[in-house]
């Protein structure tokens, strides 16, 4: 079978078309055929050989981490799973330490060790190839009416493992209530790609005031997709930051989804009293810059201010941006369409990842 995979040792990027296919090796496994996959700034970074490892005795990586795919056969302990079922794969798979409470509560995301391995990024190959076998209880059920969009559900479940965890920190504050964050709130989403604007969907559902700020200008189709979620789109090129601070009262949560440090960084200054600041961007090193830390610290303290840093997602965001991409769907169907601007077959599956032209890039497994 065919696959897509990166060779670091070459730096070469090349279609495998002799790649054994999978067979299940345990009565709880279930084989996948891979139906679409998605292409995001970590596939482009593995691309350009920045990050990624390939598993222990392979010289290459299959990529992909955003998949949806078809059961096509389901061992007898794989639960409710069957033929036909559509499922989303987490990502990431747990450290085998003992001690590590994390993995050992099913919630590797927070993994203790940093011994974890994920699809298509970190020592296991992903989901960019025909077939897969991987153990059942790393699948979530998903509807055949979101089949199309289900390609997003893995770069939502950032957003919202973010705003999980946010809803509880905003709950100590005692007049929010379940359902917070919600139509009392006041949210910026900095950065206009799919993580951002899933954030932004997502916080629209549950009746926030949100401004998506991003360099784009105002005609850009990301604009137009954050205006029809009842968004208001502002553009860096004729807006600075303070002056949209200015234009909202207090700016209750900031969701920052461009990777910027300096933007992460400058968003402390316009976050409200009591605010919580999520950062889902890996930048990665040697960005230097000089900053009045004093001022920084000061003024997070005198505003009770909360920063988040939050990577991958377990099952509770999983089954939350399922659930929550169903009424995207429903309330926004023409926005959700358009935030899939490119479809490639696996044979072109470099073009995607060499541009990050559009917004989000895809490949069709099944033709
Ligand atoms: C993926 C996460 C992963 C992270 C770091 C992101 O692109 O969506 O699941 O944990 O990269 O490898």
């Amino acid at each position: 079978m065919k696959a897509a995979a990166i060779f670091a040792d070459n730096q070469t990027l090349k279609v495998l078309t002799d790649i054994p296919e999978p067979k299940l090796t345990a009565p709880d496994d279930v084989k996948l055929r891979i139906l679409q996959v998605g292409v995001c700034a970590t596939d482009r970074e593995i691309a350009s050989f920045i990050v990624g490892i390939p598993p222990a005795g392979s010289d290459y990586l299959v990529l992909g981490h955003e998949a949806i795919a078809e059961v096509v056969e389901a061992g007898p302990e794989a639960g409710d799973l069957q033929s036909g079922d559509l499922v989303v794969p987490t990502v990431r798979r747990p450290c085998q330490d003992p001690a590590c409470l994390a993995c050992r509560s099913d919630r590797s995301d927070f993994c203790m060790t940093g011994l974890y391995s994920e699809h298509g990024i970190h020592k296991m190959h992903g989901f960019m190839t025909e077939f897969v076998v991987d153990e059942a209880r790393y699948m979530r059920k998903v509807p055949a009416a979101i089949r199309e969009a289900a390609v997003l559900v893995e770069p939502l479940t950032i957003a919202e493992k973010a705003f999980i965890q946010a809803e509880r920190i905003m709950m100590r504050l005692p007049w929010n209530t379940p359902g917070t964050p919600g139509v009392s709130h006041q949210a910026v989403v900095v950065g206009a790609g799919p993580v951002g604007l899933l954030g932004a969907m997502a916080l629209r559902l549950r009746g926030c005031r949100v401004a998506v700020y991003s360099r784009e200008r105002q005609t850009d189709p990301r604009a137009e997709i954050s205006r029809a979620i009842g968004a208001e789109y502002i553009s860096a090129q004729d807006c600075s930051l303070e002056k949209m601070a200015a234009g909202m009262s207090n700016i209750d949560l900031v969701y920052e989804a461009t990777g910027s440090s300096r933007l992460a960084l400058d968003m402390i200054h316009v976050l409200g009293r009591n605010g919580v600041l999520i950062l889902t961007g890996v930048p990665g090193g040697n960005v230097h810059e000089v900053i009045d830390i004093g001022a920084l610290i000061t003024n997070m303290t005198l505003k009770n201010q909360c920063l988040l840093a939050t990577v991958n997602a377990g099952n509770d965001a999983f089954d939350r941006a399922i659930a929550d991409l169903s009424s995207f769907c429903s309330l926004w169907p023409g926005a959700v369409r358009e935030l899939i601007t490119g479809r490639f077959p696996l044979e072109q599956f470099a073009t995607p990842l060499r541009s990050s032209a559009g917004i989000k890039n895809i490949i069709e497994m099944v033709s």
